[in-house]
């Protein structure tokens, strides 16, 4: 590979032959017998169930990054790899990726990647949830080996906000203003000289729909939205024409209701104009997502008395299940077993506040039934821990 380098690299196959998916080792035979026993593992020692949704865990763009960078450090044990954030949303991995020396870059208090002391032999490998396009300018202008590692359901959410850019639509981003998958998403608007702007949710999506109907003020409602919106945004120039775009991860009940209610808006202040003379949307949010909220809602059809949560704390998929859960049991999202400090304490993610909290009395002796969710970057082997560790406590 030394004489041909390739200098970008975007699939596995970029690597030529690959033996073996580095991802398998966060996978647990434990898990495996409890996917054969129908999603369930009964215990002899306590009595309890365990249940599993039919969906759950490493989604396919997570397996191709750990793929991807592992691979990496296979491939280059004498180089210098960087990261430009956390590969994936989970402490393990990335624990694991620290110790093989990879090494996350720093960032300028602008955010801007710092790369003065990169050379043209070091390689950086892009997270599974992209970068901005800056940041890939600027590698590529270093002449670094760059691994971009990028979900190809991200990418396709890019191509339909630079499609709004370019027919300067407007890309109205429901997402986390500062998550990294959102700020990369967003950028790919700017890029063509176009605008973004991010809402979190329904009540800031009504937050449009006033300053289009004349009832809020262009100040007024800047003040709120400087930070959320492209350098140079102007709501009376850029709210005229929107496109919908979503962080591939956020609830897809409330992207829908969030595109309904803006499309019904605009029909009502531009009626008289063609549908998409003004409006235009398009699901963005991926399938892996989909399919691990509907089978979390499915299995909260089932009686349970406690549901935990396992994933990252700044993993938006597992904050949505999270957050999903707690509408209908106790919940707890924990990044694993070290969370359940003991019987008596958890450390836990509140879904709604999205403040840690330390809460007492969560594992009560006569519990029958445990749900156990899990994100699209939790390893299966979290699930086998947390559940030794539920165990642990109820026979001390
Ligand atoms: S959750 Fe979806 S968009 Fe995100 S990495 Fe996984 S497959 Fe890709």
């Amino acid at each position: 590979m030394q004489n041909t380098e390739k200098k970008y690299l975007s699939k596995m196959m970029d690597f030529g032959e690959v033996l073996d998916r580095q991802h398998s080792v966060y996978g647990s035979e434990f898990v495996k017998k409890m996917i054969e026993n129908g999603g369930r593992f009964v215990s002899d020692r306590t009595g309890i169930t365990y249940r599993i949704p039919t969906h759950f865990g490493f989604c396919y763009g997570v397996e191709k990054s750990i793929d991807m960078a592992f691979e990496t450090v296979k491939r280059f044990p004498d180089r210098r790899i960087f990261l430009t954030h956390d590969v994936i949303h989970n402490p393990k991995v990335n624990q694991d990726l620290k110790e093989k020396h990879v090494v996350v870059l720093n960032r300028s208090a602008d955010n801007q990647l710092i790369l003065d002391d990169l050379t043209k032999d070091d390689i950086v490998v892009i997270a599974a949830f992209g970068s901005k396009h800056r940041d890939v300018e600027q590698l590529k202008a270093k002449n670094v080996m760059v691994v971009d590692t990028t979900c190809g359901a991200i990418v396709l959410v890019w191509k339909r906000v630079e499609k709004y850019a370019q027919n300067q639509y407007t890309s109205i981003i429901h997402g986390i203003w500062d998550h990294e998958e959102t700020q990369a998403t967003a950028s790919q608007a700017t890029k063509f000289g176009w605008h973004f702007l991010i809402i979190r949710n329904h009540e800031e999506a009504r937050d449009i729909e006033r300053f289009v109907k004349k009832e809020i003020s262009s100040e007024d409602f800047m003040k709120k939205y400087v930070k959320k919106a492209s350098s140079g945004f102007n709501p009376e120039l850029h709210l005229k024409r929107i496109g919908i775009a979503s962080q591939t991860t956020m609830l897809k009940s409330e992207t829908l209701e969030i595109q309904e209610f803006l499309k019904a808006s605009y029909a009502a202040v531009f009626a008289g104009a063609k549908p998409d003379d003004h409006f235009m949307k398009y699901d963005t949010i991926c399938s892996a997502t989909q399919e691990r909220q509907d089978a979390l809602f499915q299995l909260l059809e089932e009686p349970l008395d406690l549901v935990l949560v396992i994933g990252g704390f700044n993993s938006s998929n597992t904050t949505h299940l999270s957050e999903i859960a707690s509408l209908r049991f106790p919940t707890f999202h924990v990044r694993g077993p070290e969370d359940l400090t003991d019987s008596a304490m958890v450390q836990h993610l509140d879904p709604t506040s999205l403040q840690i909290r330390t809460s007492s009395d969560w594992l009560k002796r006569n519990i029958k039934t445990v749900g156990i969710g899990t994100g699209a970057s939790t390893p299966d082997v979290l699930i086998e821990k947390v559940i030794a560790r539920v165990e642990e406590y109820l026979t001390a």
